[in-house]
């Protein structure tokens, strides 16, 4: 399937330019218990819905990116760097 996803830094471009690098995973911090450790790096939630993503931009710019996008449709709902998309809940 094809869709068109925005680079934050070049804009909107077919989804082949790009490398999907899976699912964003909660921050790491050197305070986590181990249970809330092994989660965040072995664990995904695989959502029937929308999912906030690590895109990479591999033909063109390079860039790491975040998108939400629903798996369901391949809708993308909005892209961004990290950190300008705010909480992943809210997507
Ligand atoms: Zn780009």
């Amino acid at each position: 399937m094809s869709f068109l996803l925005a680079c934050p830094h070049c804009g909107a471009r077919p989804v082949g330019e790009f490398a999907f690098r899976g699912e964003q995973t909660p921050d790491l911090d050197d305070g986590m218990a181990h249970r809330a450790l092994h989660r965040a790096i072995h664990l995904r939630r695989n959502v029937a819905g929308v999912q906030r993503e690590w895109w990479q931009h591999r033909a063109g710019c390079g860039r790491w990116f975040v998108a939400d996008r629903d798996t369901r449709t391949n809708e993308v709902h909005r892209t961004g760097l990290v950190g300008e998309l705010g909480p992943r809940d809210a997507a």
